[in-house]
């Protein structure tokens, strides 16, 4: 499978200006973000592995990029989380359906020992959200796609925004960029994030710096002014945003970047995630969408 090269947009959103990377656009399957973070295990030949293994929540953008991934390599995908509820049981949806359909093998058992240590000679394990050294891979190709941008448009000093979950793609782009690569911790607090920095690569001089809004948002629960501000994006640029990264993400730069006149943005995709957040959206906000 090829990705393709996504264009940069230059887009106004009420009074800011910006250039948005549209991962979102990089391939219909595989979108955005994990796209990036899985094109190593694409590109590559792994002699023996028939089986795939991860773990995390089960509507994650990541379980559903795995299953097209095993789809493609012929492997088994054996999921593992915590918990699944009957009605998601009774109504699949999202992510979660989506897997389903590429077979995968969901389970709220325990993870086998064998398997996170590394003991079966056909399994590979990959860590919730890919957070993994390979993601770097894809991307440095993302990297090279700003570079070329970058300079191909005569920006003087760029700066590079993306919202984070486990920061594997913010902190693999500032370590192929020389401009600042900006981010937020989506999913976690400040010093999660930086833990997880630390994990993948012991040089600071790496890291993203990491941005802060007053109010603090848990990562999956519905806000009336992300959904408010869903819908404006929506109407207003025919973009669809993500509802568990982007709200949070766009909020800060609007923020910090007000008189910025060379920020980029990169859009990670992860839309099928939308779907099962739309349908809590709206139950809750029934009025919003009228
Ligand atoms: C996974 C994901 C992220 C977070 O990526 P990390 O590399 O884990 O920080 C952000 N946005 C979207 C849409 C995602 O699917």
């Amino acid at each position: 499978m090829n990705f393709i090269n996504p264009p940069l947009q230059k887009l106004k959103f009420k009074q800011f200006c910006f250039f948005l990377k549209r991962d979102d656009l990089l391939s219909e399957d595989f979108s955005g973000n994990k796209a990036r973070k899985f094109h190593y295990f694409l590109n590559h030949d792994f002699e023996g592995i028939k089986k795939l293994v991860s773990y995390g929540s089960n509507q994650s953008n990541a379980m559903y990029s795995l299953s097209v991934l095993c789809a493609l390599k012929s492997w088994d995908f054996e999921y593992y989380t915590k918990h699944i509820s009957s009605f998601l049981r009774q109504n699949p949806n999202g992510n979660y359906e989506n897997a389903l359909r590429n077979n995968m093998k969901i389970s709220t058992s325990q993870i086998p020992r064998k398997v996170i240590e590394n003991l079966d000679n056909d399994t590979l394990f990959i860590k919730e959200g890919g957070a993994v050294k390979e993601a770097e891979y894809g991307l440095k190709i993302l990297a090279n796609e700003l570079k070329e941008f970058i300079l191909k448009n005569n920006l003087k000093n760029p700066k590079i925004f993306l919202p984070s979950g486990t920061g594997t793609s913010a902190l693999y782009l500032q370590k192929n960029l020389s401009c600042q690569v900006f981010t937020c911790a989506c999913a976690g607090d400040e010093t999660y994030l930086k833990k997880q920095f630390k994990q993948l690569e012991t040089n600071n001089s790496y890291f993203p710096k990491i941005l802060n809004l007053e109010k603090k948002y848990h990562f999956g629960q519905l806000y009336k002014e992300n959904i408010e501000l869903y819908l404006e994006l929506l109407k207003e640029l025919n973009i669809e945003f993500d509802l568990l990264y982007d709200m949070q993400g766009l909020r800060i730069v609007f923020e910090y970047f007000k008189d910025e006149k060379e920020l980029i943005y990169i859009h990670q995709g992860g839309l099928k995630g939308n779907i099962s957040m739309l349908m809590r959206y709206k139950h809750k906000f029934i009025e919003l969408f009228s």
